[in-house]
């Protein structure tokens, strides 16, 4: 492919052109009290033979979203050369200070990677870490995979997940991928917040880009971790870097959207949340879905919520204390195309 990019000011100890595996890192100046002339090495495999389509498969986007960080690493150590045609790029934990606090955005400047894009290679860490991804990731691929789970706040039916694009022919097979990932289900999602995701970036360099919402709660199940690692294999299955068929689950994936702000019921105070839907119901439109106690307040009535939109509750807030504005639950309708 045609490589049109800025090239990073920050080396690599992998060269993404050499047939062959690698483990390496990216060097981050890190500099900080404690070490004056630090770096922060952000851990980057790759897995080349020949010519071939290259895909980028990324984890720990968010530190606190571990399917994509086993599934990864797994990856990263079993898969070899001599098994593929093309080049497979792996970033396990691209947050990497959030993944080693597990905590969603990173403890060195508060960055959220996932609102971090397009970057800036002269701002804090989370920015620098972004910058590198777009000036020399994304050109380089033709797929992007971008793994995560709904993290310590919030629990999902686990899905891979896309976006409706304005290209038919990119829509097409992205979602020709998103139902190979085998994950239960296929979302097309509506973003409530889409600027400085990796999302946008790759899908603006007109590259494939499939991500999933596989869990949550804080948490790994075998049964997560096992959608994760299908789905990363039929991914290289599907773009023709590893020979074999698809792995076929008990299901096939029931495609879904968002298609509205409707999709999204958001606490109106704080309080302490009592669900009354869980992950995997079909509420209906205007249905209560839960209510806000005031435990400084007993007196006061419960604040009892409303879905906006009928269908099936894919995703649903863990903690129990809630904040004014956080999203309780989503709703997902049958994809209509
Ligand atoms: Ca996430």
């Amino acid at each position: 492919m045609t490589e049109t990019r800025t090239a990073s000011p920050f080396p690599a100890t992998v060269d993404y052109e050499e047939d062959g595996k690698q483990f390496g890192h990216v060097l981050l100046p890190h500099s900080r009290d404690d070490s004056a002339w630090g770096t922060l090495m952000l851990p980057v495999v790759t897995v080349k033979n020949g010519e071939g389509p290259t895909i980028l498969f990324t984890g720990g986007n968010h530190g606190d979203e571990y399917e994509g960080q086993v599934a990864l690493l797994k990856l990263a150590r079993a898969l070899q050369p001599a098994e593929i045609s093309g080049r497979v790029i792996i970033v396990p934990a691209l947050n990497l200070p959030a993944a080693l606090d597990h905590s969603r955005v990173s403890p060195i400047d508060g960055g959220n990677m996932n609102r971090a894009f397009p970057g800036d290679p002269g701002g804090t860490m989370t920015y620098k870490i972004a910058s590198y991804v777009q000036s020399e990731l994304i050109p380089r691929a033709d797929v992007v995979v971008d793994i995560h789970s709904g993290g310590k706040s919030m629990n999902l039916v686990p899905c891979a997940v896309m976006h409706a694009l304005e290209d038919a022919g990119l829509m097409d097979r992205t979602m020709a991928a998103v139902k190979d990932f085998g994950a239960p289900l296929g979302l097309v999602l509506v973003e409530l917040d889409a600027a400085g995701m990796l999302d946008t970036a790759v899908e603006e360099a007109g590259r494939i880009f499939i991500s999933t919402e596989l869990g949550g709660g804080g948490m790994l199940t075998p049964e997560t971790v096992a959608i994760a690692e299908r789905g990363v294999r039929n991914m290289l299955v599907h773009f023709g870097l590893l020979a074999g068929e698809i792995e076929r689950p008990e299901w096939t994936s029931r495609i879904m959207e968002t298609p509205d702000q409707g999709a999204y019921v958001l606490a109106r105070d704080d309080g302490l949340y009592e669900p009354f839907v869980d992950l995997g119901d079909e509420i209906e439109a205007g249905q209560a879905i839960g209510q806000m106690h005031f435990v400084a307040d007993p007196q006061r009535e419960p604040e009892v919520h409303h879905a906006g939109s009928g269908g099936l509750v894919i995703c649903r807030r863990v903690p129990g204390p809630t904040r004014r504005g956080d999203n309780l639950i989503v709703v997902a309708q049958d994809y209509r195309g």
